[in-house]
């Protein structure tokens, strides 16, 4: 039997780009610093629950801002959108994900692919779990990557150390009653799910449990309630690729979101979840092989939304 299409058309675009030298690692997180550039990692997994994979795809890296979406579904499940929508917007902010700003009028974060936003999303986790809240946070993604998930105490800890903006950020959020008190756990709680290992079977896994409208294609497990998935995917195509988001909805059309530990994840409706790992990023923040894959990968399948 021969390979499947899908298997060869990503060893294809592996190969195409794994000469790539584009990019720098993340350093403003010390930790990030030591990442390997020359590991790419591409997988795709359908909807109905077939995996392909090459290169580098089982390398463990941090999740970092795709943990963004994911936090934003949660608590949209427990607080309502109404809820939510007075805490934190849903329009692209056109600025860095790391902004020191709020909306004039409202005082809230532009949306919750930003730090601000997503900074808020969590507080609310926290508000409601308290000290479970982690153990809550794991267990969700987890049952979207399909496998037990665990943080990266290093990554963590530097990011933990080294924060003052995120820190600044909250303390703002505080300040204008975006969030409540204790602001302290509820950042950590912040730098804990960015520092979540996953590696690019994980994130595909995650984004097919999207894509496949919250239940993962894999496990059969219902992750996500029908009802919010809807929200996390607009947001993502909305602001998921930082100040890049409107180019990727012109040229990819699908809802993405990278991070700048090297991911990218996107969610084809209804097909398929892909994931690229490569720590290499441009300046926008969004990995160099990551954005010319899905670019590849988008006009050979006739992804676009559109
Ligand atoms: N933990 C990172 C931060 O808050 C996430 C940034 C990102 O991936 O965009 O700065």
């Amino acid at each position: 039997m021969g390979k499947h299409r899908l298997q060869e058309l990503i060893e294809a675009l592996h190969q195409r780009y794994q000469s790539c030298t584009e990019g720098e690692v993340a350093t403003y997180i010390p930790e990030l610093g030591k990442a390997n550039p020359q590991h790419f990692g591409v997988s795709l997994v359908t909807s109905d629950g077939l995996s392909f994979n090459t290169g580098n795809y089982e390398q463990p890296f941090t999740i970092q801002s795709i943990s963004k979406p994911f936090t934003y579904g949660m608590a949209l499940e427990l607080y309502g959108a109404e809820k939510v929508a007075r805490h934190v917007g849903v329009e692209p902010s056109g600025d860095a994900f790391n902004s020191i700003e709020l909306e004039q009028d409202t005082n809230r974060p532009f949306n919750p692919m930003v730090n601000a936003g997503a900074i808020t999303v969590t507080a609310l986790l926290y508000q409601h779990y308290g000290d479970r809240a982690l153990e809550m946070l794991l267990a969700r993604f987890s049952a979207a990557a399909g496998r037990a998930l665990s943080i990266d105490e290093a990554v963590y800890q530097s990011e933990s150390r080294t924060g003052h903006r995120n820190r600044a950020i909250a303390h703002l959020l505080l300040n204008f009653g975006m969030i409540d008190e204790p602001v302290e756990p509820a950042l950590d709680l912040y730098f804990k799910q960015c520092s979540i290992l996953v590696n690019c079977r994980d994130l595909a896994t995650m984004g097919a449990t999207l894509a496949n409208l919250g239940t993962n294609p894999i496990t059969k497990e219902e992750v996500y309630d029908l009802s919010v998935v809807k929200d996390m995917l607009s947001i993502m195509l909305t602001c998921g690729m930082y100040n890049y988001s409107g180019q990727w909805a012109y040229q990819v059309g699908v809802p993405a979101k990278s991070g700048v530990g090297g991911g990218v994840m996107a969610a084809v409706n209804r097909q398929l979840g892909l994931a690229i790992f490569s720590p290499p990023l441009d300046k926008l923040g969004n990995s160099c092989r990551g954005i010319k894959v899905c670019v590849d990968l988008a006009n050979e399948l006739g992804l676009h939304a559109f």
